[in-house]
């Protein structure tokens, strides 16, 4: 969906720098916002409350750019993006350009800028455990996946699964969870390994036994290849106790480089 409501140029007069100066005196800082959300049905009533209202997100905008005090626009401009994800949940994405145009670079410069895009996707998290109280392991990551950034839609039936490979090892319990977040790739990573390392994870055999391992699946039909990072998970079409409860939740979804559904993936491995 490309439709947006877009805000120009809103001046705040606030207090975000590395400066004492700055953080004192304060300066005036310059806001735009593509507010991505389907207007089609604001479009068809006519209706405001069918829409977002723009003169109330001014406001909202004015008010927490005023009390949330960064060091950095960076900082700034994404605590906005999210907090305007959050508080209107029918937008599906958000760009903030966060400028600075006196800022102290004693230089002629007609503006600085940040620009923060932030949007929602839907992605698919592996579960599993096999140590200690696997089901319990699992609830409790499902609860943390729920959080401002994160919010789980789905979650398959548990399965339990027996180990793949040499390390002789606990049966498994295995789930899949469908969440829409607001996080990019690498912080929904981040996300996932904080909450392993919350379930007491540590990483001593490699396939080895393990309280709790997420393992990010798909994340949107995006393709990810960095050594830290691979999406969709590099063995996610060759592993059953990943298909079978992912295809419970999400038949339809599309592994973009195979270019098949998990149900045919699914199909294909009990071949
Ligand atoms: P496997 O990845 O084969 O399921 P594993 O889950 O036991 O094995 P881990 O020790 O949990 O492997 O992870 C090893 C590294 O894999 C992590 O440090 C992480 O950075 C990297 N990694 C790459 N792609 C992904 C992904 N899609 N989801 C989770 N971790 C990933
Ligand atoms: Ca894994
Ligand atoms: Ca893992």
């Amino acid at each position: 969906m490309k439709d947006y409501i877009e805000i120009d140029n809103l001046i705040v007069f606030a207090n975000h720098g590395v400066y004492d100066e700055e953080k004192k005196m304060g300066e005036r800082f310059m806001i735009s916002l593509k507010l991505y959300t389907d207007i089609t049905t604001a479009a068809k009533t006519d209706d405001i409350t069918k829409s977002i209202n723009y003169g109330e997100v001014c406001e909202f905008v004015t008010d927490f750019t005023k009390t949330h005090r960064a060091k950095l626009i960076e900082r700034a401009g994404e605590e906005l993006a999210y907090a305007l994800l959050k508080k209107y949940p029918t937008l599906s994405g958000v760009e903030v350009q966060f400028k600075k145009p006196w800022a102290p670079i004693g230089l002629p410069v007609d503006n600085v800028l940040v620009n923060v895009t932030r949007e929602k996707t839907v992605a698919y998290i592996g579960l599993g455990s096999n140590m200690g109280d696997k089901k319990a392991y699992l609830d409790k990551a499902i609860e943390r996946l729920n959080n401002d950034y994160c919010k789980v839609l789905k979650v398959s039936n548990y399965i339990e699964t027996a180990p793949v490979g040499d390390v002789p090892q606990d049966n498994f319990i295995n789930a899949c969870a469908e969440v829409e977040t607001v996080l990019p790739p690498y912080e929904l990573l981040s996300l996932l390994n904080e909450i392993e390392a919350e379930a007491g994870r540590v990483r001593e055999i490699h396939w080895g036994p393990r309280t709790l391992d997420l393992d990010l699946l798909l994340y949107g039909n995006e393709v990810i290849s960095t050594e830290k990072l691979t999406v969709p998970h590099m063995e996610m079409a060759k592993r059953e106790f990943v298909l079978r409860p992912l295809a419970e939740i999400a038949p339809y979804a599309v592994h973009p480089l195979k270019g098949k559904r998990v149900a045919e993936l699914l199909e294909e491995l009990e071949k």
